[in-house]
């Protein structure tokens, strides 16, 4: 159950106070206090946490500070919609708005390697006039051998880059919870150019005390990929992990399931599943489709199979996208095969704004359809 209270009632308030006392009380209860900071206002909702069942709603309901009650279904109590849960939800990080609607698109290196390229990577999204990007810091490769990212040490100048160049959030990987001190205290240190979206990579979906240490920290929000060889409901449980520790600034990525069915793609596209995981949660839906496809291979139309696939993610409703550009992809230390040349990054984004287009007036069309008898 969740008892949302008035907007801008926080649980410091006498009658804030006095709803969580009322939960604390009762016994099988444990009430969980989560801030929601919406546009311009921040909402304070109370999680009650174990057997509902004796608590009545209409009661809770009378209390003074309390705006409404919403009974959660079992499944995704956090992230999940619930039935008569109309709240707006989503949120702003940095100055960018992420939530269900909007549409972001963080085009980047896979992996930082030099600071000319990073330098390049950067410009040139500053032509676009674009605050977002991916860099990878810290990679989880398949093998020891391969390079596995500068880590900590790159990240004061790729920080400051990002400042130079109106960077407002980098998506950045973290497979260890150290990582992200190392990262909070680089931003410390900086002086906070830039901010992180830290990223949980498919293979640590299931990594729970990764999830959990990275739900606990409430300031850097957290893009979650899907795991590639997991169901739907045990990426969306992961992601659950988040939410319950506290940080529900959350994107969730589809990026492509392993498996041959997909060939000749890296991964089996899924991003069908868009306006799945956004019926089914209230999380922005971002699509990964340069590790889905895995290379750039073009079609007979000239279009790249990977501009194929993000027009098909963002007509479907998708609100962010993530994908590998690299100013010189022979360079590259990871996934050079696989990146959108900086010189397409026009291309990519008129490419990506017709399907943003279209999806708008399937929209209309929709509205239109429903409200006709
Ligand atoms: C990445 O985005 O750099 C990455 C490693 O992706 P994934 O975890 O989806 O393989
Ligand atoms: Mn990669």
């Amino acid at each position: 159950m969740i008892i949302i209270l008035h907007p801008d009632t926080s649980i410091e308030t006498p009658d804030g106070k006095a709803v969580f006392d009322f939960l604390s009380a009762r016994s099988g209860i444990t009430p969980q206090v989560h801030t929601v900071s919406g546009a311009g206002r921040t909402l304070t909702e109370i999680y009650a946490v174990g057997d509902t069942s004796t608590l009545d709603p209409q009661e809770l309901s009378s209390l003074p500070a309390v705006e409404r009650v919403v009974r959660v279904s079992r499944e995704y109590r956090m992230i999940g919609r619930h039935a008569g849960d109309d709240r707006a939800r989503g949120f702003t990080y940095n100055g960018i708005r992420f939530d269900q609607n909007a549409l972001h698109l963080f085009a980047g290196l896979c992996a930082v390697d030099s600071q000319a390229n990073v330098e390049s990577m950067m410009q040139a999204l500053q032509e676009h006039e674009l605050p977002c990007t991916r860099m990878g810091a810290y990679k989880p490769r398949t093998s020891p051998y391969s390079f596995q990212g500068h880590g900590a040490e790159c990240l004061p100048w790729v920080f400051e880059l990002a400042g130079r160049y109106d960077i407002k959030v980098i998506a950045m990987e973290v497979t260890h919870d150290s990582q992200v001190d190392e990262i909070l205290e680089a931003l410390d240190a900086s002086g906070r150019p830039t901010g992180v979206m830290l990223q949980i990579g498919t293979r640590n979906t299931q990594n729970f005390e990764l999830l959990k240490a990275v739900g606990r920290q409430r300031e850097l929000p957290v893009l979650i990929k899907r795991g590639f060889g997991i169901t739907l409901e045990e990426s969306l449980n992961a992601t659950e992990y988040l939410a319950n520790e506290g940080n529900s600034n959350i994107v969730f990525c589809l990026r492509g399931m392993k498996t041959n069915l997909g060939d000749p793609h890296r991964n089996f596209v899924d991003f069908s599943h868009v306006p799945a995981v956004k019926h089914l949660t209230h999380l922005p839906v971002c699509i990964d489709p340069s590790h889905s496809v895995g290379s750039r291979n073009q079609g007979v139309d000239g279009l790249l199979d990977i501009m194929h696939v993000t027009a098909q993610g963002v007509i479907a409703g998708a609100n962010m996208v993530l994908v590998d550009f690299h100013p010189h992809p022979e360079q590259a230390l990871v996934d050079g095969p696989q990146a959108m040349l900086l010189e397409e990054l026009p291309w990519f984004l008129e490419d990506m704004q017709i399907a943003r287009q279209a999806w708008e007036k399937r929209i209309e069309l929709a509205r239109h359809n429903l409200t006709t008898p």
